[in-house]
This record gives structure tokens, sequence and C-alpha cells, in this order.
């Protein structure tokens, strides 16, 4: 069985990651995303084994020790990481596989494996990026601030990545992304590994 692709897509808080990468996951055959592990606390609304594996500190820290990650980083005050056995498995059996991850992450990956597609998406302003992380206007001037320098962060680092989205028009944001999983799809080298009896009878 031809090998799926991995793609990383990274992003700053604010800038439509989560929702662009359920979209393209539902709208698309063949393409997974990779549940993460966290020692985050989860939030209202968040599933167990969905969004994250949630998982404390010490068992995250055993495998850590183990090696089962791929690739894991301290994101904020919280650890995140990839399990390596089930990205394996996925792209082994022929999907596509995202990993939603920070730049830390990101840097990992294409360290073990250059042939992975990034994406960084960025948001269409700072004056939008900074109404996104307002939330519903309740939040203190300081939290936004913070934000908005993790944000800022984050961004300083689109420049490591293959390829970018600007999520101004969401339709359009979807479209881009699908746009990246296709092109991908017919590259010489996967339409040689998938379709290989085809070419063998055209050729015959
Ligand atoms: P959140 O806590 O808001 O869900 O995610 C915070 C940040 O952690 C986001 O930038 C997200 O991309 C990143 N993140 C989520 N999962 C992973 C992971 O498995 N590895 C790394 N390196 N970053 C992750």
């Amino acid at each position: 069985m031809a090998q799926g692709t991995l793609f990383i897509v990274s992003a700053p808080s604010g800038a439509g990651k989560t929702s662009l990468v359920r979209e393209l996951i539902e709208s698309l055959d063949g393409i997974q995303v990779s549940v993460s592990h966290s020692t985050r606390a989860r939030r209202d609304g968040e599933v167990d084994g969905v969004n994250y594996h949630f998982v404390d500190v010490p068992s995250f820290e055993a495998m850590v020790e183990q090696g089962d990650f791929f690739e894991y980083a301290r994101v904020f005050d919280n650890y995140y990481g990839t399990s390596r056995s089930a990205v394996q498995a996925m792209l082994a059996a022929g999907q596509d596989v995202i990993l939603e991850i920070d730049w830390q992450g990101a840097r990992q990956v294409r360290a073990q494996l250059p042939e992975a597609v990034s994406v960084f998406i960025l948001p269409p302003s700072r004056e939008e990026l900074e109404r996104r992380l307002s939330g519903r206007g309740t939040d203190e001037h300081a939290v936004i601030a913070r934000r908005m320098r993790d944000a800022v962060d984050e961004m300083t680092h689109h420049d490591e990545y293959d390829y970018l989205v600007i999520n101004d028009d969401f339709t359009t944001a979807l479209r881009e992304l699908q746009s990246l999983v296709i092109a991908r799809r017919l590259t010489l080298e996967r339409v040689r590994e998938h379709h290989a009896p085809l070419l063998a009878a055209l050729l015959a």
C-alpha cells in the first residue's frame, strides 16, 4: 500500500486553523487529523480522544521517556505531543494525515520527515486578529495583549513553512487548503505509486 502524505498545519490562535482543518477533512476522502496528547485542562465541549487525548504530566513524561512521541513541545504552559505509532499507522494505511501543531513541533517533524508538507495559516489583518482574540469582549486588556504577543511569536515562524494561506474568507481559505492536498496527490511519485497497474497497462 502506498504511503499517505503528512501535512503540518500551524497558525497563531485566532487564525481559524481548527475550523479550517475540520472542514478540510470532512470535505475530502482519505485524510485524517492526528489527535494529539495534551496535559492542558479540557475546555467545555471538548471530548477526550476526539479533540485531544488528555493526560496528566507524569503520563506525558512517561511517554516522552518511552520515545512514544513523533514530536512534542511545551506550548504556553502545557505539553502537547503527537503519537508516533498512530501517525505511522495512518500513513501506512495510505491515509493523508494532518498534524495541527506549533512551530516547535513542525521543526521536529521536518527534521525527521523532510517530505512532509507544511502550511502556515495567517489572519487577514492585525485588527481582525485582535478582534478574534478579544473573545466576547469581556476579557481584560492584559489577557488580550498576552494572546496577541503569543500570536505574533508564532507568526514570526511563518517563513519556515512551504505554503501560506491567509484566512480572510473562510471558503476561499478552505479551497486553498483542499488544493494543496489534491495537488500533492497528483505528483508524479504519488500517481505512480497509486496507479502502477494502470501505468503498466498503458505503456504495454
Ligand atoms: P490549544 O491548547 O489552543 O488547543 O493549542 C495550543 C497550541 O498547541 C496550538 O498552537 C496548537 O497548534 C499546538 N498543538 C496542539 N497539539 C500539538 C502537538 O501535538 N504538538 C505540538 N508541538 N503542538 C501542538
